[in-house]
């Protein structure tokens, strides 16, 4: 079990974490969600051992590792930064880690080149050992570096945006292998990325961060349909938000009562904020005027993108694709039948 206690870390006088508490259970596949900049990349260093918290302390199983070295945390990791070596082969490169090691407990050259070659069978590479990384294909460059970082045995296995560069399709594939390699290996992951598709596909659980604070924590149906705050609810999933106000737990839309509960949350401002799918049109008019500005195709379903009000207020509905598609300019009626309702936001 890894833990994270009360974890600062500053810059200069810009805080990129802020009394972070987290704590990875045995077997977890763990993402770590934000957009770019809310130091989750930080937070991963820091696990690893290559950053050191200015306050705060973390935890592998009890023992307090917070002043340990990378070399001796048992970790494996891919990191943007640590890319393949260009001047060795996909063998050594695997093999680096443990030919770095101190003498008495660096295996032999020859068991060393026999576990790369285990490695390279396990990240379906066998026969391309002595190539050179540029004669791989960017897919291929990355299963070497997770072999790379599989094969000092870690406890934790790290990946920091492992498959950024990668086009969408070989990127969805080597995610999925990568979540069954992670249950075949029993191995704890965690693994950080901008991306909400793939963080709600692959992981048990999900950390949301924004600006150095973590949002929310939970399973990512969890995060999805019950968000805790405005911000997760805009960063995880599509989303509609309207202006509303908020009258005796009631909330309003311009003049028009909306069929939605509010709790705990004062009259006033506030922001309702609804998923494109959780709508339906009516038949008979009743609901919000939307004037239909826009009509995608995606997939299974029609995205129509429409005004709400004479302000102009845009939202998404997503259709299923067996009705037909609505007419650019026309005027439909639609009800909410999901949302949430948020205290509009403060700077923090
Ligand atoms: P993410 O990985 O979520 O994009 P990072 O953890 O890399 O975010 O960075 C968080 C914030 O800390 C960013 O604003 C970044 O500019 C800043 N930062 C990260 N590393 C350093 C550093 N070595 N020196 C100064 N600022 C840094
Ligand atoms: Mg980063």
């Amino acid at each position: 079990m890894i833990s994270l206690h009360h974890i600062s870390k500053s810059f200069g006088a810009f805080a990129a974490l802020h009394n972070v508490d987290l704590t990875v259970r045995d077997g977890e596949f763990l993402a770590l969600l934000g957009p770019s900049g809310s130091g989750k990349t930080t937070l991963l260093r820091i696990i690893a051992g290559l950053a050191f918290p200015d306050e705060g302390y973390v935890r592998f199983n009890g023992e307090d590792v917070t002043e340990l070295p990378v070399a001796e945390r048992k970790v494996g990791f891919v990191f943007q930064q640590y890319a393949l070596f260009k001047h060795m082969t996909v063998l050594d490169n695997v093999g680096f880690g443990l030919s770095v090691r101190s003498r008495a407990q660096r295996p032999s050259r020859a068991k060393i080149r026999a576990r790369a070659r285990e490695l390279l069978d396990l990240v379906q590479l066998d026969g391309l050992g002595d190539r050179y990384p540029a004669q791989l294909s960017g897919g291929q460059q990355q299963r070497v570096a997770l072999a790379r970082a599989l094969a000092v045995e870690p406890q934790l296995l790290l990946l920091d945006e492992p498959f950024g560069a990668l086009d969408a399709k070989v990127r969805k594939e080597l995610r999925r292998w990568l979540r069954q390699l992670h249950e075949q290996m029993g191995l704890t992951s965690i693994f950080v990325t901008h991306d909400q598709e793939e963080a709600l596909e692959l992981a048990d659980r999900v950390v949301v961060l924004d600006r150095g604070v973590i949002e929310q924590i939970g399973t990512p149906e969890e995060v999805y349909m019950a968000p805790r705050s405005g911000f997760v609810s805009g960063f995880v999933g599509d989303c509609n938000s309207l202006p509303v106000t908020v009258r005796g737990g009631r909330a309003q839309f311009e003049d028009q009562a909306l069929d939605v509960a509010v709790d705990r949350l004062r009259d006033g401002n506030a922001r309702l904020d609804f998923r494109p799918h959780d709508v339906v049109l009516s038949e008979n008019g009743h609901g919000l005027p939307l004037h239909v500005s826009g009509v995608y195709r995606r997939g299974g379903s029609w995205r129509v993108e429409g005004t709400v009000n004479s302000s102009g207020q845009i939202v998404e509905i997503d259709l299923d694709a067996d009705q037909p598609a609505p007419q650019l300019g026309s005027q439909l009626a639609f009800s909410i039948t999901r949302a949430r309702v948020f205290a509009v936001e403060r700077a923090h």
